[in-house]
């Protein structure tokens, strides 16, 4: 007899299971690369955030295995206990220097730095306006918060200054994602910096997807757009995504981040990351503003998908970053052709609700510096094949 707990969960599952959003795991064999083994099987794969091909990189590896030799591996206690090591610190001091801000603080994951930076910013009897395509971590916290929590639609100004103009809200959070994480395009930062500074309200970008891709150096969406501390003052990034590590941090002034240190509690109540990591997230930022042909190379294998692409008829989203998603719309035909992909060697992921909104499912592809242009024309020539095998079915 199953326990009264497994009776009342199995019906949700099953439920699940029959709208075509029950999520499965694959078990990665390899490295993180564009050839990875899966379940004992290669593939070609286009579903990673290692955007710069980092996370496998010798220099990134040594810099951890000495760093453990060093300091060992637990960090052993929280920040505020006594588990600042100095790597923290020192990257801590890097990525400051890096994003052109006051100060930096780390945090374990990019989930937890928006946590804990939105509950420490607003509460009861303020108002936090999120994008609607924005990060669910960054929905989440703006729940937690307390705030009033209001969308609004996806990069529309006008939408958020009627909001903002409304409002009696004590402080004013703009939240919004740098480069949206499944449709892979910018939000229009100067303006909402604009927008931001017209109303008396703070603006925070979330900038997993745009720091180590975007900006001359590297340095993300602020550098790309030329944004300053005053005109962006907080600004997170993580460091599991283009970097090839793991961990996050917000960066902004002193003031901010002393803040953080006292009012974050999922920067307060948790253990420090591993030092060792944090030094190999040093290692990786010096690639990142040393290697801009890993930029270059970025772009050039987007430009080339597109053209492709386009050829094909594919339905291409605005997007000039390394996520290129291709929506297909319903949850059965995006799973049958990520199934055909699959069985051709490819590997891609489709997207379903609740990650996206309901009929807009979609093949999230994604690019890597380590990626070859004969390798995205092996992509091509397979959505090619499935896309010709659909249309006869
Ligand atoms: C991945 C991601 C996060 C979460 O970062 P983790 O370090 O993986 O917890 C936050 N925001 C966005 C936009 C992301 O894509």
């Amino acid at each position: 007899m199953s326990s009264h707990l497994d009776q009342i969960l199995a019906p949700q599952l099953a439920e699940r299971r029959a709208a075509h959003l029950y999520r499965t795991r694959k078990t990665l064999q390899s490295p993180q690369a564009p050839e990875v083994i899966v379940d004992g099987k290669k593939y070609l794969a286009f579903c990673s955030n290692d955007y710069l091909g980092l996370a496998n990189h010798p220099d990134v590896i040594a810099a951890l295995m000495e760093a453990a030799k060093k300091l060992g591996v637990g960090s052993g206690a929280s920040h505020l206990v006594a588990g600042h090591s100095r790597e923290h610190h020192a990257l801590e001091e890097e990525l400051a220097a890096f994003t052109g801000r006051e100060r930096a603080l780390l945090f374990s994951t990019g989930y937890m730095a928006n946590m804990g930076a939105i509950t420490a910013l607003v509460g009861q009897g303020d108002a936090v306006f999120e994008d609607r395509l924005n990060h669910a971590s960054l929905l989440d916290a703006g729940l937690l918060s307390g705030a009033r929590f209001q969308r609004f639609l996806h990069n529309d100004l006008t939408n958020l200054q009627t909001r903002l103009e409304k409002t009696e809200a004590a402080r004013k959070l703009i939240v919004v994602d740098g480069v949206f994480s499944m449709d892979g395009d910018c939000a229009p930062l100067p303006q909402l910096a604009e927008l931001a500074q017209k109303n008396n309200a703070w603006l925070m970008v979330d900038d997993a997807h745009g720091f180590g891709c975007l900006g001359t150096t590297g340095a993300g969406s602020a550098e790309h757009f030329g944004l300053t501390q005053t005109q962006l003052p907080i600004l997170m990034g993580t460091l599991g995504k283009a970097a090839g590590s793991f961990g996050a941090f917000i960066a902004g002034s002193e003031t901010l981040i002393e803040t953080l240190i006292q009012f974050a509690r999922p920067y307060i109540y948790t253990t420090a990351m591993p030092p060792a990591v944090a030094a190999a997230t040093r290692a990786s930022l010096r690639l990142i503003q040393a290697e801009h042909w890993r930029r270059e190379h970025l772009q050039k294998l987007i430009t080339h998908f597109r053209q492709g692409a386009r050829q094909l008829g594919l339905q291409l989203m605005e997007s000039f970053s390394p996520i290129q998603p291709i929506v297909i719309g319903s949850e059965t035909k995006t799973l049958a052709i990520a199934d055909k992909l699959a069985a051709r060697g490819i590997l891609i992921i489709a997207i379903r609700p609740p990650t996206v909104p309901v009929g807009s499912s979609r093949l999230r592809i994604t690019f890597s510096a380590q990626h070859s242009i004969a390798q995205v024309d092996q992509l091509l020539e397979a959505m090619s094949d499935v896309m010709g095998e659909l249309s006869n079915e």
